[in-house]
């Protein structure tokens, strides 16, 4: 009989491999509330980061990169967390500590159970999914049966994925195999090597080193090319030479054994050499370690769901399901390591700009439940060559373990989240706030308090403003290339702009509230400290335009008062109790005395931002960094910055609320100013828009409501706004009641100002409806321009004159084709020259700028009410019919043609591909989408278009992405300084796309003609 125990284990998360990248799998993952077991074969955690191995940790802060990657590419999330401990308790870089402290982190989960010395050797499938591993511990003569909801292969090997079988990749890819300029011209199966390092101490005496005879014997020549350092210098004998490498021409996995025993003798037969015969003044220097666990750079890459490639790096694709990012260069090395010694040890392509990691990349390609990470990403060898170094692979490995438990929260399997893009963007949000960087991913979350914070510091420079740090994009990652090398910064001017010319869906920025009164003290704390480098002290401000290191103390304000008058308890506590608890008068009075749980939510975040902190959290215990409780902090990196953070409002008065977000935050003079809505009992954020801020509340007897903060750096003129709403909404509920309908204010205002002057609306909820982001069949593009067109038809009689025109000639094509010459003609960045085709393409249609405009002039078409923003989601469709009951989101309604709407609708759902897409021949025209349109379009509108309007309807699709083209091209002529760009040529991209539709509509005139003409022609 067998002495080994037998167990069976259960869990929602497997994670295989200890290295960097799995334990911030699994860490993320436990943090997340998901049950995660972690298994690691080895005594200690780290991988080629332990005391077994020792090397250390480097990421997307690539040696002599382009000037612009130079700037600020760490990583942040858990690997920060770590370094910052590693940096404050372990300055003396003691290996064994390094382990101590990643052992430690994953002991403080509570929800992270830690199999060390333990093997995954099995796994079985069932149904395309893994169902259970099994994993072996000799040591204590255990076997693990461990059953779990989802899996990651973090081996390295890759060992999980191949007893599951998983195809994976070896060696590297033949040029033809991905297209990959850098690629040998033919595959084969050699892959990066092996090192050994060693460690070396200077003695107070001389120390001899006797080789032993199986030694490997070296002469000068071979380090020609591999130098030690010069005598008197750093020699790096206390830390060994990565170029000891070995192994690239066998199996990495099968011919382990035999790798570490030709590379014991390798390292020694250098060591022997630099000791004994190379002439260096080395007598005190002894040997003070050698590994005996060779640091394995490559094995097994699996094919996941993207195989990623050297052209993604090179061209900074962007990734919608981007989990991390990279930037490391493209690192090759001899397969023969020492045995070339005629080659450089490593020869690397240093990358233009940093680089997304898909989820994609993570995901088996045919198991519906695996993740992997680290090493065995799915990945060509050549893009493997970047991201395999450990912050990387720690920062993807963070990726998946947040991917995985809101996956599992979600009941999505893995190999689906690609597709919802829901989930994907809450766990790009869970990453940003988690202190993760995304390339050009803003903080959209509307529960994060920070957010309407107002952040200040004592200078900024142009491009590095302060209040940058709630942004989610903390650092200057994409420069332009060809003007030189200035990084542009992360444009947050241009998000600025954007949102103050309405076109932006950008976050809301500023809210005042009360100051957090822990915050000045902490940030003069780490005033104090000097020695703590500002760059580890905040996390996510840090960069070449880092804010000076100082606190302004302005006076502080309280505009929000903290209780509520019209929110009340659900258990029946009235507002008088809460405002007890607060200890917070209503109005007047102290109002600086905050709520106890002010510093939870209000507070920084202990981890990561000072490693200190980082300890005292996990003391603290796990609750306070689990989902629920964290919520609504803001970032942490606001400390060491000097910068000013004031939250919103504290939250204590929300205890015993079912809300996702201090209902505080409500203005409490909103109560009495909206006696209508009757006794609020619940209020919930609601939404995904970026400009206003929006509350569904419940009132007693479950009346709902939709209450509406309006963005006032957007829409500067609200009362002339509010009156354009509320003239529409009124006329066209007389037609449709299921429309939207203001609730007037005690006053009978169609909206009021709370004390810090900040405007609200308040609208019914309209039941039983619903919306659609992405148009999928013509039959939800049908809809959408049959709902456009009956409220253009709906508000053809509106009485009482013109509308406010609140956004001035926002489609007037002339004025967009001058500022674009303009910007020809005066070039500032040099790339009119390589955009010729662009323009040229441009210039030849200057004539259809006029031609709406000619028309109109002409009397020939008419100014009617237009909605402007006629994209799907604002219409909402009958849950039970799946049609289109009402038109939402009027902040844009004013005069305008009719032509521009129907164009932008065909500008929007015509073409599949992507606005940025980056291969202008994948931008095809869909018919059946344009039929659809002019369908839906027609059967409400049709009898109010005169037949100058219906004879252009074809045109105006073009028109309108001509336009769009105009505007990205002249922004990219300007330098990106008004669209956002995550790569470089973005703008040039979208431009091309929009100028491919136009092509593409110009193709189909003839049988976009036919189609409108049959649909005229049909009953
Ligand atoms: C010589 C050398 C020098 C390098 N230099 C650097 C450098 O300077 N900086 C840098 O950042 N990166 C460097 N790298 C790259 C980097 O170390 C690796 O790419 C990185 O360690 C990959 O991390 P990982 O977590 O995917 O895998 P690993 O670090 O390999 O960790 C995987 C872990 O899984 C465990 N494991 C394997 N199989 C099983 C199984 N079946 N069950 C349970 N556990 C298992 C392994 O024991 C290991 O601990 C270097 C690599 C080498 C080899």
């Amino acid at each position: 009989m067998s002495v080994v125990t037998e167990t069976s284990l259960r869990c929602d998360l497997l994670v295989a491999g200890g290295g960097m990248a799995g334990v911030c799998c699994a860490i993320a993952a436990a943090r997340l509330g998901s049950r995660v077991i972690l298994v690691q074969d080895r005594p200690v955690l780290g991988g080629n980061a332990s005391s077994e191995i020792r090397m250390h940790i480097v990421g997307a802060t690539g040696l002599h990169a382009g000037l612009p990657l130079r700037l600020e590419p760490r990583e942040g999330g858990l690997i920060e967390e770590i370094r910052l401990e590693l940096a404050v308790r372990n300055p003396q870089r003691s290996p064994a500590v390094f382990d101590l402290i990643l052992y430690e982190f994953c002991r403080a989960e509570p929800n992270l159970t830690l199999l060390l010395n333990t093997t995954v050797v099995v796994a079985r499938v069932e149904a395309g999914r893994i169902a259970e591993v099994t994993a072996e511990r000799p040591s204590t003569e255990d076997r693990f049966r461990i059953a779990a909801d989802m899996f990651a292969d973090c081996t390295g090997d890759g060992r999980l994925g191949a007893e599951a079988g998983v195809p994976a990749m070896r060696g590297r890819e033949g040029r033809d195999a991905f297209g990959e300029p850098l690629a040998p011209a033919a595959g084969d199966t050699k892959t990066l090597g092996s090192t050994i390092l060693f460690q070396a101490r200077k003695h107070d005496r001389p120390m001899p080193f006797v080789a032993p005879p199986w030694v490997r014997r070296f002469t000068a020549a071979d380090f020609k090319l591999r130098p030690f350092g010069k005598s008197g210098a750093d020699l790096g004998l206390e830390y060994g030479y990565w170029w000891i490498e070995w192994g690239g021409c066998l199996d990495s996995i099968k011919d382990g054994e035999r790798i570490r025993d030709e590379l014991l003798g390798i390292t020694l037969g250098v060591w022997n050499h630099i000791k004994n015969e190379s002439g260096l003044d080395v007598a005190h220097w002894a040997l003070d370690w050698i590994g005996f666990v060779p640091g394995k750079r490559e094995s097994r890459r699996f094919v996941g769901q993207h195989v990623l490639t050297e052209n993604d790096l090179f061209s900074s694709r962007a990734f919608p399901d981007a989990i991390a990012f990279g930037g490391w260069p493209i690192d090759t090395h001899p397969p023969e390591g020492v045995d070339a010694p005629a080659e450089p040890p490593c020869t690397q392509h240093h990358l233009p700009w940093l680089y997304d990691v898909p989820l994609r990349s993570c995901v088996a390609s045919n198991r519906r439940n695996l993740f992997f990470a680290g090493r065995n990403l799915s990945a060509t060898h050549l893009a493997f060559a970047s991201t395999r170094v450990m912050a990387t692979c720690a920062a993807i490995g963070q990726g998946v373990g947040t991917a995985a438990a809101l996956a599992l929260r979600a009941g999505t399997e893995p190999a689906a989240i690609a597709a919802d893009p829901a989930l994907l963007a809450r766990i790009r949000q869970r990453l940003l706030r988690d202190d993760a960087y995304l390339l050009g991913c803003r903080n959209e979350d509307p529960d994060d308090l920070a957010r309407r914070a107002e952040v200040t510091a004592s200078s900024a420079q142009r491009g590095g403003e302060a209040i940058q740090v709630v942004s989610g994009q903390t650092r200057s990652v994409h420069g332009s290339g060809e003007t030189g090398p200035t990084p542009a910064g992360n444009q947050w001017e241009n998000v600025l702009r954007e949102l103050e010319t309405g076109r932006a869906r950008a976050p809301h920025l500023r809210a005042t509230g009360p100051r957090l009164p822990g915050l000045a003290p902490l940030a003069q704390r780490s005033r104090r400290r000097p020695a703590r480098p500002p760059r580890a002290a905040v996390a996510g401000a840090r960069g070449g335009r880092r804010a000076p290191n100082r606190v302004r103390h302005g006076p502080a304000s309280f505009p929000h008062a903290v209780a509520g008058g019209w929110l009340h308890r659900a258990d029946g506590v009235g507002p008088a109790a809460a405002r007890d608890r607060a200890r917070l008068p209503d109005r007047g009075g102290d109002r600086r005395r905050l709520a106890p749980c002010a510093h939870r939510d209000g507070q920084l975040p202990a981890p990561a931002r000072a490693p200190a902190a980082g300890a005292a959290r996990r003391r603290r215990g796990p609750a306070d960094h689990r989902l629920g409780n964290e919520r609504s902090r803001p970032r942490a990196d606001l400390r060491g910055a000097g910068l000013q953070l004031k939250p919103a409002a504290p939250c204590a008065s929300v205890a015993g609320f079912h809300f996702r977000m201090p209902p505080e935050n409500l203005p409490p003079e909103l109560a009495a100013a909206f006696p209508a809505a009757g006794r609020i009992v619940a209020a919930q954020p609601f939404g995904h828009g970026h400009i206003n801020r929006t509350f569904v509340l419940t009132a007693e007897g479950g009346t709902r409501f939709v209450l509406q903060q309006i963005n006032g750096r957007v829409f500067r003129r609200v009362p002339e706004l509010m009156e354009n709403i509320h003239r529409v909404t009124t006329h066209l509920r007389a037609k449709s009641p299921r429309g939207l309908e203001l609730v007037p204010a005690r006053d009978g205002a169609v909206f009021v100002r709370d004390a810090a002057g900040e405007a609200w609306r308040l609208y019914r909820f309209i039941v039983g409806a619903h919306t659609v982001e992405q148009a999928t069949d013509p039959a939800q593009a049908r809809e959408t321009a049959r709902a456009f067109g009956a409220f253009q038809a709906q508000l053809a009689d509106l009485p009482g004159g013109r509308l406010h025109e609140t956004i001035l000639d926002f489609h007037h094509t002339r004025r967009r084709f001058d500022a674009f010459a303009a910007a020809v003609a005066a070039d500032p960045c040099n790339r009119a020259a390589a955009v010729r085709a662009e323009i040229a393409f441009a210039v030849a249609r200057e004539a259809d700028a006029d031609r709406l405009l000619g028309l109109l002039a002409r009397g020939e078409i008419r100014e009617r009410i237009t909605h402007n923003d006629t994209k799907l989601n604002n219409v909402m469709l009958d849950d039970a019919t799946g049609r289109g009951v009402a038109v939402v989101d009027l902040d844009t309604v004013m005069p305008g043609l009719s032509l521009y709407d129907f164009g932008d609708m065909v500008r929007t759902s015509v073409a599949a591909a992507a606005e940025d897409e980056p291969d202008p021949a994948r931008v095809e025209v869909r018919l059946p989408f344009f039929r659809a349109l002019v369908e839906g379009y027609l059967e409400t509108a049709g009898g109010m278009l005169n037949a100058a309007e219906r004879a252009h309807l074809a045109f105006a699709g073009r028109l309108l992405a001509y336009e769009q083209g105009l505007r990205f091209l002249t922004d990219y002529l300007q330098g990106d300084t008004y669209y956002r760009i995550h790569r470089p040529a973005q703008n040039l991209d979208r431009a091309r796309a929009q100028f491919a539709l136009v092509r593409g509509l110009e193709t189909q005139e003839v049988a976009l003609g036919r189609i409108v003409a049959e649909i005229q022609g049909s009953p």
